[in-house]
């Protein structure tokens, strides 16, 4: 039998269906569910977790860009896939494999247009992604019209659904921000079904949004990293359970004299005698340096061993002193009871940013399928 390798990302699909459930019982059961699955599932396995998804039932996937929703339809995921910021070069192959385009911007739409009218397409599925306030992509209220009028001039597509995205629905104190942005996408919401007689769904909320705004539900959420095991939001955060742990062994234990150094440009210099332990994990490996000098921290038989020094290229040394262990013991960084929320905020970032960087070095180990 094949061993398994000594760094490794577990990927525990028991973990994502019971983050699906938690998320679905949060929402009325006529609620439409879109699983963001964007850069690799969220730095997980994009093809487990597609499939896992859905396996559940999952109404929709969505990606960033096109080329990863196509990844998705060569290993035989069938549901919708929506696109949320595709590309003019990549429209093509994004109809060639059926996955449906958020449309954000005059030059898009009308780009798009043009595409599937060659394609000779009919009433092709698309999406339009309104402006309310987050002013990253969109159209404006004001657009509507302008929007009306290319409609009326082509069959080649059908508009599918009306979106926008929260700025900052993990923020309660940003509360009358985020009413203002939900009050904004209903009058948008109302101005198209006076105006228009296609009847597109309506979604809105993220994550963040489903736990804090499930008011603003609509007819479907797109949830990226509640799925994957955090809520933005410490109350929230039991419920959840991390779907990705990153973990490895121990390569070599140093003993440190006091006032050695340690580590590339004498990152770290022990204050008395140390014990430290050479991690094979580094910044290659999304451990990047700013989790270096104390900042990030991982756990080996349970306890905290923090980062001395300098992150390296493709190690990294942590202080065990008065932990119990030896070479080729487990280390967390993340995952399970040890937080990614919690180590990112150590080197002041967010889960998001550690989890996605995570690199495609580490072997993903899938398990719970
Ligand atoms: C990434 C993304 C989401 C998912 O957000 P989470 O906070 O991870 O739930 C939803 N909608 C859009 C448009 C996104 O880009």
């Amino acid at each position: 039998m094949q061993k398994t390798p000594e760094t490794i990302l577990e990927i525990d699909l028991n973990a994502l269906e019971h983050n699906y459930q938690v998320l679905r019982s949060r929402i009325l059961p006529k609620t439409r569910m879109l699983g963001v699955v964007k850069a690799f599932a969220y730095g997980s396995d994009s093809v487990a977790i597609a499939q896992k998804l859905e396996g559940l039932g999952v109404d929709y996937l969505g990606v960033a860009y096109g080329s990863e929703g196509v990844h998705l339809r060569k290993v035989g995921i069938r549901v919708p896939i929506l696109v949320l910021h595709p590309q003019p070069n990549g429209m093509e192959g994004l109809i060639e494999a059926c996955l449906e385009p958020s449309l954000y911007s005059p030059r898009i739409l009308q780009e798009f247009i043009r595409i599937a009218t060659d394609q000779k397409q009919q009433a092709y599925p698309v999406h339009l992604k309104f402006n309310t306030g987050l002013n990253r992509l969109g159209f404006w209220e004001t657009d509507l019209e302008w929007i009306g009028r290319q409609l009326n001039a082509t069959d080649a597509i059908e508009i599918r659904s009306l979106f926008s995205h929260l700025a900052a629905s993990d923020d309660l104190g940003e509360r009358d921000f985020t009413l203002g942005q939900i009050q904004k996408f209903g009058a948008i919401v109302n101005q198209w079904d006076k105006h228009f007689e296609v009847r597109p769904f309506k979604h809105l909320l993220n994550t963040s949004g489903v736990f804090n705004y499930p008011q603003a539900q609509w007819d479907m959420v797109r949830t990226g990293i509640g799925l994957y095991g955090y809520s933005n939001d410490p109350e929230s955060d039991p419920l959840l359970r991390p779907v990705s742990k990153l973990r490895t062994k121990i390569s070599q234990i140093h003993k440190i004299e006091p006032g050695e150094w340690v580590g590339y440009n004498k990152g770290y210099q022990a204050p008395d005698y140390r014990i430290t332990a050479t991690l094979p994990i580094g910044h290659a490996d999304g451990i990047g340096r700013q989790y270096g000098q104390g900042k990030g921290v991982v756990y080996i038989a349970g306890m905290p061993a923090p980062i001395i020094g300098n992150v390296c290229m493709d190690m990294t040394m942590v202080d065990i002193t008065g932990i119990t262990c030896k070479e080729g013991d487990e280390v967390v960084f993340f995952g399970d009871r040890f937080s990614a929320e919690h180590l990112a905020s150590r080197a002041d970032t967010i889960s998001y940013e550690l989890l996605t960087g995570i690199s495609q070095r580490v072997p993903r180990v899938i398990t719970g399928a």
